[in-house]
């Protein structure tokens, strides 16, 4: 055997193995019995181990020294092998050892302060799990940007100088828009009473309107919505309200946008690292656009009523206001309730506050005021309480400093594949209009799913789009979908 053939052999064992930890967690947030999360804790720790062990082991130095790639896929497999290597052999073991010892304790802090509202409770262990991703960013970026280097664990390639970029021209119009919109009276929500085991036998049948392979994937129930997997098990979850139906349908065409990916990469790249979708942002253009351009369009609301009318009987909004029941904005303080116009101030607000903290410009301990003062300077009203703020999200507790910002990019993503999408897919409404999704998924699995991890993230998009990506597309979709709306 080559060094690359015992490299990817090594490879393929160590990507199994991380699928089993995954489904370790995904059986802990659906099946596990309530008793068992102190075993739990203890069996994941030990495949962790494993695969840290496996990750770091120096053999993969050795191989890689001698590693000739047969192709154009090797030399990419190649790149993705030595990128994480490098990366890990740069953090000292006893500073991961540290964070993940804290991040596994400042969650639980974190959720009795979000409950309790009381962001004082919470900032000594915030201070500490800072301090150690600052030092872990140092170690990562050898000199060089430490937010950078902790945004490459999400979004590899991308500076938060580029994403800057982005934000900072998409701001203004953003806020104009929520203004123009929220000046005027607020459309009700839709009410009524939605049975849960309805909106689980309507998710299930959108899944798989939007692709979603049934027979290589499941749909569970869990507090949180997400999706995990790769190849040729990839499940999803969703939850349900009984007063509110929507939640569930579009988490769950969010996470099937997001399946479809992992499901869609190429059967070749199965266990080794092309074999999943190569970024954050990327994953989340897929989870988007199945969502909002698609899911959210006009055309597929009038189709989605009659399925809804179907499953629950007469609703308190009419076909004809169903479209703007689905898509009306309202003065919310929680980013995961927030329309396609709002979620990026959100993310924006975030960012900017992540990014001065590594940065030592903010202060954990005036961390809430700033969140404050900028919610209200975006948002046009005032935080009524913490777990309406600034402890509202997970996020920050466990360390996932760099994360925020491609929920945003994948917005931005989105917007650019759904420009090119709408000109190669012929007829995309009356499509829509009818439930029929295939071309447009079929045009998504070609042009982005199958090549994984091939690309970096913005080429991915590039090729796909045939356009280096910008806010343009997004920002004149938001525009014209939520002027007409609000006009
Ligand atoms: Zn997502």
């Amino acid at each position: 055997m080559t060094a690359y053939d015992q490299l990817m052999a090594f490879q393929r064992q160590t990507e199994a193995l991380s699928q089993v930890a995954g489904r370790l967690g995904w059986d802990q947030e659906t099946m596990m019995p309530r008793g068992a999360a102190d075993q739990r804790a203890e069996e994941s720790g030990a495949i962790q181990a494993i695969l840290h062990a496996r990750r770091t082991n120096p053999r993969i130095g050795d191989w890689l020294a001698k590693a000739e790639a047969p192709d154009a896929v090797g030399t990419a497999q190649l790149r993705h092998i030595q990128r994480d290597y490098t990366r890990l052999l740069r953090v000292p073991g006893d500073l991961a050892e540290a964070l993940a010892r804290l991040t596994s304790k400042s969650q639980g802090i974190w959720a009795e302060a979000r409950q309790s509202d009381d962001f004082a409770s919470f900032a000594p262990v915030l201070e500490e799990v800072l301090n150690l991703k600052r030092q872990e960013g140092a170690a990562l970026a050898k000199g060089g940007d430490i937010y950078d280097a902790l945004l490459e664990d999400y979004e590899p390639e991308t500076t938060a100088a580029e994403i800057e970029a982005i934000f900072d021209a998409m701001r203004p119009g953003l806020v104009a828009l929520r203004g123009v919109a929220l000046s005027q009276p607020e459309r009700p929500a839709i009410c009524g009473q939605f049975p849960g085991e309805g909106q689980i036998g309507l998710s299930t049948a959108l899944a798989q309107v939007f692709g979603y392979d049934l027979n290589r994937g499941r749909l569970d129930r869990a507090v949180h919505p997400f999706s995990s997997g790769s190849g040729d098990d990839v499940r999803i979850t969703t939850r349900t309200s009984d007063t509110d139906p929507f939640n569930c349908i579009y988490s769950t065409i969010h996470e099937t946008g997001h399946a479809c990916y992992e499901q869609n990469i190429n059967p070749a790249y199965k266990l080794t690292p092309l074999g999943s979708g190569v970024s954050m942002g990327v994953h989340e253009s897929q989870s988007r656009i199945y969502e909002n351009q698609l899911g959210r369009s006009r055309a597929f609301c009038g189709w989605l009523y009659g399925r809804m009318h179907d499953a629950f009987g007469k609703m308190s909004v009419d076909e004809e206001d169903f479209y703007a029941t689905v898509n009306r904005m309202h003065r919310g303080f929680i980013r995961t309730e927030a329309d396609e116009v709002q979620y990026n101030l959100h993310i924006m607000l975030r960012f900017d506050l992540e990014r001065a903290l590594i940065a030592g410009d903010l202060q954990v301990a005036d961390l809430e005021a700033a969140w404050n003062d900028r919610f209200k300077a975006d948002f046009g009203f005032a935080v009524d309480r913490p777990s309406n703020g600034v402890l509202q999200d997970v996020h920050w507790s466990v360390g996932l400093f760099g994360y925020f910002p491609t929920y945003a990019l994948g917005n931005v993503y989105a917007g650019c594949l759904f420009e090119a999408l709408q000109t190669a897919v012929r007829g995309l409404e009356d499509q829509l209009a009818q439930g029929q999704l295939t071309q447009a998924t079929d045009w998504l699995q070609q042009h982005v799913q199958q090549h994984g991890g091939l690309y970096a993230p913005r080429d991915a998009i590039e090729r796909a789009s045939g356009k280096a990506p910008t806010e343009v597309p997004l920002m004149s979709y938001l525009s014209e979908k939520f002027g007409a709306l609000y006009s």
